[in-house]
């Protein structure tokens, strides 16, 4: 039986860039549909039940913002957002609200790919509870249900935020967190705006992770934006 090749949204104004998505995806394999409009898009997505949507945030008729708090009102598809690079408060607004991933334009097609390729994977993954609880990245090991973390099988020891700031990584790991979903998660919404705390306990996990906490490898740095775990 043929294996139904995973369909893709795309919510996109700009012509050109509609059409390059369109060829490009279809080249590699996707299903692609694609609207101009953000009312239109979500109406396709409710029909068409897409794997995944990659959405403009300067649409003509709604702010892209506006489009995902529609869609999670009701779907976990995986969101990929291309931004202009003067709408960085935009984009994290809509990485705080639910999208998966970003792209600033001009983008690479091949960056694109990888982040796709990480988001379907995710979605899959959070569909099979089996799969969730043992995460490994690189040399690192987490054992969700016996709370055992080890690196290169050698047990490391964490204090309980360390362990809870990891965890919440590992549960959505290779999707961009922005700093105010992780101090919220982690320490409550009264500590929104103590970023420093995030930045202490990050260093400190570093130190015990990565081989060199300067230029780290699973905890990445999404400049300005948050974190993200690499899977
Ligand atoms: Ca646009």
């Amino acid at each position: 039986m043929a294996k139904t090749d995973p369909m893709i949204i795309v919510i996109e104004d700009d012509p050109s860039i509609r059409r390059f998505l369109r060829t490009s995806l279809s080249t590699h394999g996707f299903n692609v549909f694609d609207t101009d409009t953000g009312k239109q898009g979500i109406i396709e997505l409710g029909v068409r039940k897409p794997d995944l949507l990659i959405l403009d945030l300067g649409l003509p008729d709604m702010d892209g913002v506006d489009v995902i708090k529609a869609i999670r009102a009701w779907s976990a598809v995986p969101i990929i957002i291309l931004s202009a690079r003067n709408s960085e408060q935009q984009k994290i607004e809509a990485l705080d609200i639910g999208a998966d991933d970003y792209l600033t334009k001009p983008f690479g097609f091949g960056e694109l790919l990888a982040r796709i390729r990480v988001a379907l994977r995710h979605s899959v993954r959070s569909q099979d509870h089996s799969q969730n609880d043992v995460f490994i990245t690189e040399n690192l090991r987490v054992d969700l249900i016996n709370r055992v973390v080890s690196l290169d099988n050698q047990e490391i020891r964490l204090t309980p935020i360390q362990y809870r700031l990891l965890t919440m990584l590992v549960k959505n790991a290779g999707k961009v967190l922005t700093h105010q979903q992780i101090l919220n998660e982690v320490w409550g919404p009264s500590f929104k705006e103590n970023a420093h705390y995030l930045r202490i306990y990050m260093s400190q996990l570093r130190q015990k992770i990565e081989a060199n906490p300067t230029q780290p490898k699973i905890l990445l740095t999404e400049s300005g934006v948050g974190y993200r775990l690499k899977v």
